[in-house]
């Protein structure tokens, strides 16, 4: 017992002792130059992409909910960087991620809503800083040009104040303007081994609205976008490895909007419910991954985004094992010449 005790006196001396020495402005500037020191060692190291189609959870949220970013996934291979949407919060996550933004090369949006294209200065700023050396593509449906030219609109003064700040030669200002290439359904991308093809997805009452089906040397993910499960889906899914999907789950927004009702809050109610009508619930999901050949699914852009790991559950409620529900900084890894995937926990 008096062991026990000194042990904790012990324990509380130190803590207060480091505490005091964290004040000491000497050991604060060692302690700051170190950790600097570190980051800019990681910065300067370039991160090694594996010979494989890599997918990254750069925002696994929708609007409902809070705590992660929202739309937002990234598509690494040796030689290729795209993302697919941006919204709220994505940037910081590919920076966490430490992606390689230097060689960003385009921007997929699959539809317009504020979820989905918040972020999209925050992606062009941060990559044409890391030295993108082309002006960056913003992909999606007919609406795209209006997007991009809104942006690059709101930004210019912006995009002034850096150029004067920093020179051109270090921050080109051409390559500041975003540029836009409008893909509806059928349209691709052909990039040397990476084809990227749109096919249409339903989220009523916006249209066009698009997926996305992105092939690698033998290796494929489809990312959905905001869409129900459909026959145009089942046709882009079929054969691929692996399908990001948007998910709601039918209890807990069922509860959720009953709870509000209850409490009076008509109007928060209304929008819940109206909700359901344009994103797959996870029973449809599941139907989809036991009736297709699709290697996985993984749910992201959770409708609403758990709080709890019950809620979590409550997703996969009756999911086979090919089934996932990511998180943000969650990636998985598709080897070429196999069909395994690896998935990262974050
Ligand atoms: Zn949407
Ligand atoms: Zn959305």
């Amino acid at each position: 017992m008096k062991k026990k005790l000194l042990i904790v006196i012990g324990l509380v001396i130190l803590a207060v002792a480091a505490r005091m020495l964290g004040n000491v402005p000497a050991i604060q500037d060692m302690l700051v130059e170190r950790g600097t020191t570190a980051v800019a060692r990681q910065s300067a190291t370039p991160q090694s992409v594996s010979e494989s189609l890599n997918v990254y959870v750069c925002g696994s949220a929708s609007p409902l909910g809070m705590g992660r970013a929202q739309a937002c996934i990234a598509i690494l291979t040796p030689e290729h960087f795209y993302l697919i949407d941006s919204g709220a919060g994505s940037t910081d996550n590919i920076n966490r991620l430490r992606l390689p933004t230097s060689r960003l090369q385009g921007l997929l949006l699959t539809h317009f809503h504020s979820d989905h294209i918040a972020e999209i200065y925050e992606v062009n700023l941060g990559s044409w800083v890391n030295g993108r050396p082309e002006p960056l593509k913003v992909y999606g449906p007919t609406g795209v040009e209006e997007i991009v030219e809104a942006v690059n609109a709101g930004y210019r003064l912006d995009r002034i104040y850096r150029v004067g700040h920093h020179g051109a030669d270090l921050l080109a200002p051409e390559t500041g303007v975003l540029q836009h290439r409008i893909l509806n359904s059928g349209s691709t991308i052909e990039d040397g081994d990476l084809k990227i093809t749109a096919y249409s997805a339903e989220h009523p009452p916006i249209e066009p609205a698009v997926g996305y089906r992105i092939e690698y040397r033998g290796r494929s993910v489809v990312v959905s976008g905001d869409s129900n499960v459909t026959d145009l889906t089942k046709q882009a899914v079929d054969g691929a490895d692996l399908l990001l999907h948007d998910a709601l789950s039918l209890p807990v927004v069922n509860t959720l909007a009953t709870s509000f009702r209850e409490a009076g809050l008509a109007r928060q109610a209304k929008i819940i419910t109206d909700v359901i009508d344009y994103h797959a619930s996870t029973d449809t999901l599941v139907t989809l991954a036991q009736e297709s050949n699709v290697g996985m699914v993984a749910y992201y852009h959770l409708v609403p985004v758990p709080p709890s790991a019950i809620v979590a559950d409550m997703f996969l409620r009756g999911a086979p094992d090919n089934i996932v529900l990511t998180e943000d900084l969650m990636w998985f890894e598709l080897p070429v010449g196999s069909r395994d995937i690896v998935v990262h926990e974050p």
